[in-house]
């Protein structure tokens, strides 16, 4: 389980963007011989192969092929993005002889505990090459050349009482003590690209600390972006060991609603296994199961009334069934049922999860892809605190927990 953990941190560490998230995926399939396939032409696909296709390089489909016969696929559903800052289109901002880079939040960010972070930028740009050849290229910085710095506690008396953020003018990450900056000189020589001409980028800031283990017995793992970037991992994982027929989805765009070309309120999937299955399309999405697995919220031991205790996950107690009458999750008695008998069958451990019904429920790709495809679903997710946060904790022993119960899922 610690080597578990320990790869898990490592694939977190090295995706700061979708883009690589997707960019470590397809290292990992490639290897163990998933053939990628490409949406600009049509598909002819092997019994016994494994398949993987992206799209915008941020979104990542992989499946086992053909389904079967009587159950079709259990679906791993999960996505690829996570809550951050992004940078604007013309980020060099000048402010007490400091250059700044300007900032979008993207998703519901927790910013507070964006403040006195040593960041980095990562993500994709758009340039010609010195033969004006129009081209992409991920970048990773990796080191730390950016931070929001706190206004001291003696010029804000009221810091710890009644502080409000403003998004526009309180986040933007001090970057160089400089009175000039050439933006487009920086980056195109941190991406190993001198002599080209940027077009266009899509880059975003992280924290540059690593994922680690935390706790007196290292019972909790802390990194950025578990939320969700574990359950792609876990996915994967699956896909790669498991001996049933599965599909992986992992989708870009859950934190800002799911609805783009790329998102599962897109069309990728629908397409995807509408090339799979031919005219047998409607019988396999009333054959297959879709595990929409997205983290839920722990109960927080410093604010235990959050939750109801009754419906309260616990850190380390298993994988969090999700429900919700008002269908924010699309978790049924019948599919709650099968999941359960699956841990309960090799003795994995798993609770339930409703939202306080004074509190609003948040809702995730389970019911998006339940309505598009019609396709029976439950929403699972590994408990975790600080959600949202750039630092989250998980317990340690909940990612493989939920690697076991989806490892078994497709035979029961
Ligand atoms: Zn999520």
């Amino acid at each position: 389980m610690r080597e578990f953990n320990e790869e898990l941190m490592s694939f977190i560490d090295a995706s700061p963007t979708p883009f690589h998230a997707v960019a470590m995926m397809e290292k990992s399939l490639e290897a163990k011989g998933f053939k990628k396939l490409d949406e600009c032409t049509s598909w002819k696909l092997q019994e016994g192969g494994g398949y993987y296709v992206t799209r915008n390089d941020s979104s990542l489909i992989a499946f086992t092929y053909p389904p079967s016969a009587d159950k079709g696929y259990t679906i791993v559903g999960a996505h690829t993005d996570s809550p951050h800052l992004r940078l604007k289109p013309n980020p060099v901002t000048k402010s007490a002889g400091t250059i700044r880079f300007g900032v979008e939040p993207y998703g519901g960010v927790l910013l507070n505990p964006w403040f006195d972070r040593d960041l980095s930028l990562a993500g994709r740009i758009v340039y010609l090459d010195e033969n004006g050849v129009r081209c992409e290229k991920l970048v990773d910085i990796k080191r730390s050349i950016g931070i929001v710095s706190s206004l001291a506690i003696h010029l804000d008396r009221d810091a710890n009482t009644s502080h409000s953020i403003n998004s526009q003018t309180d986040i933007v990450p001090l970057m160089a003590c400089s009175e000039e900056f050439d933006f487009e000189s920086w980056v195109l020589e941190e991406a190993g690209e001198s002599q080209g001409k940027l077009l266009a980028h899509e880059l975003s800031f992280y924290d540059v600390q690593k994922g680690s283990f935390l706790g007196i017995h290292e019972e909790f793992i802390t990194s950025a972006r578990l939320d969700n970037l574990l359950s792609c991992y876990v996915g994967l994982q699956v896909l790669i060991h498991t001996n049933d027929p599965m599909m992986l989805a992992c989708m870009d765009h859950e934190e800002v609603g799911s609805d783009s070309h790329v998102g599962a309120g897109g069309t990728f999937v629908e397409e995807v296994l509408r090339r799979i299955a031919g005219e047998d399309f409607s019988t396999l999405m009333r054959q297959s199961l879709m595990v929409s697995c997205d983290n839920a919220h722990a109960q927080h031991p410093n604010f235990p009334t959050k939750h109801e205790n009754e419906h309260a996950p616990l850190l380390n107690r298993g994988v969090a069934i999700k429900i919700n009458s008002n269908q924010r999750y699309a978790t049924s008695a019948r599919t709650m049922g099968r999941f359960v008998q699956c841990a309960q069958g090799i003795e994995v451990a798993t609770q339930t999860f409703v939202t306080r019904s004074d509190m609003g429920c948040g809702s995730t790709i389970g019911p998006i892809t339940s309505t598009r495809l019609g396709m029976e679903t439950i929403d699972v997710g590994v408990p975790t605190l600080a959600m949202h946060s750039i630092r989250e904790l998980a317990g340690s022993e909940d990612a493989y927990g939920l690697y076991q119960i989806l490892l078994h899922i497709g035979k029961v």
